[in-house]
């Protein structure tokens, strides 16, 4: 009897591999990184690079908030 609670949801994963990469977008001088699925807003930079690796570290709370 050593059954182990394993997670229904495969949470251990590493969330980057699972996370798409977000859509980015020039606006007025700022890029900004948004959710591929719903739009959301996950991080905004003044340049490309620095806003994807911000974005990269962010979760979608929309598309995430049943796994939390
Ligand atoms: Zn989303």
């Amino acid at each position: 009897m050593h059954t182990q609670p394993y997670p229904t949801t495969s949470s251990s994963q590493p969330a980057a591999t699972r996370t798409p990469a977000p859509a980015l977008h020039l606006l007025h001088g700022m890029w900004v990184a948004s959710c591929p699925s719903c739009g959301f807003q996950l991080a905004t930079a003044r340049t490309q690079e620095r806003c994807e690796r911000r974005a990269a570290r962010r979760l979608c709370p929309v598309c995430h908030q049943d796994g939390s």
